[in-house]
């Protein structure tokens, strides 16, 4: 039996390097700690908790990053569970505004549009399982059933243009959720917290690892396994030996830096399935605002087709498209953007942004609500934060026209004579709950088992 061995001669000797404190690697650590074996968590930021980000806001906390919990079979429900996390309020899927051109989508076209919608997720559900079809990606596959959907329909001209304009946010609502995949990710329901959420859930992860045993502001620019020991480098030039190393860092990450972060390099299998895999690019403003200026149970304003703008825009605004009000904080906003959208929002000043944002929402909102100014933006940009460069993993076109099987190539394992050196962690390496907090964990558990499973075998 492996808890044998633990605390014993065999993992006694043995000492791990888990480079990031995200929920992969904080996970491993509080394996290790249960377990008895020695480690050390390497963070490059100056906090722990990666793309989990939770700041503090009124009487509870807004999160940068993740914020809803996938399925209920998981340990990260069973701590919404034990601290009663979940949000008393439910997001209103009825709870929809739809303004396209300035104006709202009326009963008929919502009905014709309900149909369209329905029937394009079965058949999307369907190419999912279907190999052939990803010669094309997501938006084409729907623009193709939204063509042969629209024909027969006896729509006006203007009629036909509030439904194109239908498409687009649909097609948005893929790229926010999928980054660009609409295939196997296994959805689960999906828990709301309340306005503790993830921050409850880091605090009771961190408080199972000593904080001494966590390095923040160390970044590892070199992983070096040629010797007997793995020699892990910092930027500030302190460099440190283990016997086996786990790497969390994002998939991001390792597509910027795989070339020179590992020494000697990555095999050409592993190098390619990195690059092959998608990494999207999804983050949110928050937009605080004196009071409301949105109805009480509205739970998402849809903008398409910007009032005095024709055709296909390229700006800002057009990717300014689906806002969410927060279901604890009552004057807080939430504008979701993917695409071109957040390397834009980078080059931008708050006032800036909120200048843009402001006019937008007047300009195009002005027929149906009396929108109010913007008070000031919290954001935090995902795709140009130094350790994560970008925001969740997605099985790209690449992915499936090569029919690989990458994320188990994104896991495997350096072995040397059978150890493994180095392990490899993080949501885009769990093939369940891939994207997820809740895979990363899983992953970050995985890994710290199989470096026990090793040495207690010895
Ligand atoms: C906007 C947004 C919304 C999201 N919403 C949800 C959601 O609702 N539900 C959900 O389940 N998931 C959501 N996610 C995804 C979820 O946040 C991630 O899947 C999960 O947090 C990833 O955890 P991880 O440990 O794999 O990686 P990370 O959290 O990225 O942790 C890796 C850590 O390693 C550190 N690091 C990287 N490289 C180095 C280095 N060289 N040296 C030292 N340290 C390093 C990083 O600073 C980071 O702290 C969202 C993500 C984003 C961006």
């Amino acid at each position: 039996m492996l808890f044998g061995y633990v605390g014993g001669q065999i993992t006694n000797n043995v000492s791990v390097a888990i480079i990031g404190a995200g929920f992969a690697g904080l996970r491993a650590a509080q394996r290790f700690e249960e377990l008895g074996i020695k480690y050390t968590v390497f963070e490059g930021s100056n906090r722990v908790g990666g793309r989990v980000y939770p700041f503090s806001y009124w009487n509870g906390y807004l999160q940068h990053g993740a914020e809803y919990v996938n399925g209920e079979d998981n340990e990260i429900y069973e701590i919404v569970k034990k601290n009663n996390l979940l949000s008393p309020t439910e997001i209103d899927e009825e709870g929809y505004e739809t303004v396209v051109y300035g104006r709202e989508v009326n009963n008929k076209l919502y009905n014709i549009w309900d149909k369209f919608e329905s029937s394009t997720n079965e058949k999307l559900e369907r190419d999912g399982a279907n190999k052939k079809i990803f010669n094309k990606t997501v938006s084409e596959r729907i623009d193709f059933y939204f063509d042969s959907f629209l024909a027969p329909q006896k729509l006006t001209q203007s009629e036909q243009i509030v439904m194109q304009n239908m498409n687009k946010l649909f097609k948005n609502q893929y790229q926010m959720e999928w980054s660009a995949s609409a295939n196997d990710v296994r959805v689960d329901s999906e828990a709301t917290l309340n306005q503790y959420g993830f921050k409850s859930i880091l605090d009771v992860l961190t408080s199972k690892v000593p904080v001494n045993k966590i390095k923040l502001s160390s970044k590892v620019v070199n992983i070096d396994y040629t010797g007997n020991k793995i020699k892990i480098l910092l930027s500030y030039g302190q460099s440190y030996l283990f016997d086996s190393v786990i790497v969390t860092s994002s998939l991001g990450y390792l597509k910027q830096y795989k070339n020179s972060l590992f020494t000697p390099s990555l095999s050409a299998t592993k190098s390619a399935a990195i690059e092959r895999f998608g990494f999207g690019n999804n983050m949110k403003i928050f937009l605080e605002y004196s009071r409301p200026w949105w109805p009480r149970g509205m739970s998402t304003v849809q903008i398409s087709g910007r009032v005095g703008i024709n055709g296909n825009g390229n700006s800002l605004e057009d990717e300014l498209m689906v806002f969410q009000p927060s279901l604890w904080a009552s004057n807080i906003l939430v504008v979701w953007i993917a695409g071109n959208g957040p390397r834009k929002v980078s080059k931008l000043t708050d006032s800036q942004l909120i200048t843009i944002i402001n006019n937008h929402l007047t300009t195009n909102l002005k027929d149906v609500y009396t929108v109010s100014n913007i008070q000031r933006i919290y954001r935090h940009n995902w795709i140009t934060d130094e350790f994560s460069l970008g925001s969740y993993s997605y099985i790209s076109n690449k992915t499936c026209s090569m029919n690989t099987d990458d994320l188990k190539l994104l896991r495997d394992p350096i072995l040397v004579n059978r150890k493994p050196v180095i392990c490899f962690a993080g949501e885009h390496t769990d093939t369940e709950m891939y994207q997820t907090v809740v895979g990363a964990a899983r992953s970050g558990l995985r890994e710290a088992d199989r470096i026990l499973n090793y040495y207690s075998s010895l």
